[in-house]
């Protein structure tokens, strides 16, 4: 007899605060046989799964796969060939950086049934935790959500020529040990060295840190402050909301004092 094929549900956790996961996505794990989780999504999510759930870690610290992508996809499928309902828990969103769009192919191609639930992408949800919208009326009518790590000699660079010029606030995902290099590229292009820019490491969780500074003294920063991952880099005027909230805040506590 065939077992009919689970499905698989590739799952946002979101950015890094626990709460900030979907109802959907937290569903999808209260019922999930199999969880396959990355590093980036809280491990406090797991919680909600069933006692006898299996739970697979398959994370990826920079410069070190744990689990190789092609042998992530073969173990999505084998799940749902036993008839196993299997979660993919990613953080943030998984279509933004997260290979999700992958798994999804992978899938697709063996005729798995899956399901996408989306999930706060960390360029939102840490810059919103930082007090920076990515977009505002007075300040940034777009935004881009950018690679840092993409930028020598790859198939599809990123326009840091284009991106100068182009686009108001820049978010940059995986983007803290090439720092220095973009800086570079932007100055090179014309991006005003007086830019403002945001570090925002852990975004979300207890344990963020926010740095502020300019294009021109952020790498600095950076080194000086030993910014870790993971972080992201916002480079745009939108950074000056978060200096008028503080100072806001400061005066409304002045005043109520
Ligand atoms: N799919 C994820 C991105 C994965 S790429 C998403 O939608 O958010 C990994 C990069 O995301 C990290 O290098 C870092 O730049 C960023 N990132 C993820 N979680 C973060 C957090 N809590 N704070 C700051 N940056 C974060």
């Amino acid at each position: 007899m065939r077992i009919a094929a689970g499905t698989v549900y590739i799952v946002g956790a979101g950015p890094g605060d626990p709460e900030l996961i979907t109802v959907k996505a937290m569903r999808r794990i209260q019922s999930a046989d199999v969880v396959l989780y990355d590093r980036l999504a809280n491990a406090e999510l797991l919680g909600y799964a069933r006692q006898d759930a299996e739970l697979v870690y398959c994370g990826k610290a920079p410069h070190a796969h744990a689990m190789p992508q092609e042998q992530i996809n073969e173990t999505l499928i084998a799940y749902a060939l036993e008839g196993k309902n299997v979660v993919r828990l990613k953080g943030g969103d998984p279509f933004v950086f997260g290979r999700g769009g992958e798994e999804a192919m992978a899938l697709a191609a063996k005729g798995i049934a899956y399901e996408i639930v989306p999930g706060i992408t960390s360029a939102i949800g840490a810059a919103a935790a930082a007090g920076i919208p990515v977009t505002h009326r007075d300040y940034a009518s777009s935004f881009a959500c950018v690679t840092g790590s993409r930028c020598h000699g790859d198939k599809s660079p990123v326009r840091w020529d284009l991106l100068a010029h182009s686009v108001d606030t820049l978010a940059i995902y995986m983007g803290v040990s090439q720092l220095g290099h973009i800086r570079e590229e932007l100055l090179k292009h014309g991006k005003s060295a007086a830019t403002p820019a945001a570090l925002i490491e852990r975004g979300t969780t207890a344990q963020q840190r926010t740095i502020i500074g300019t294009l021109d003294n952020i790498h600095k920063l950076a080194v000086t402050m030993k910014l870790s991952n993971p972080a992201l880099i916002i480079i745009g005027e939108v950074v000056r909301v978060r200096e008028h909230l503080l100072a806001a805040e400061q005066q409304a506590v002045q005043l109520i004092g």
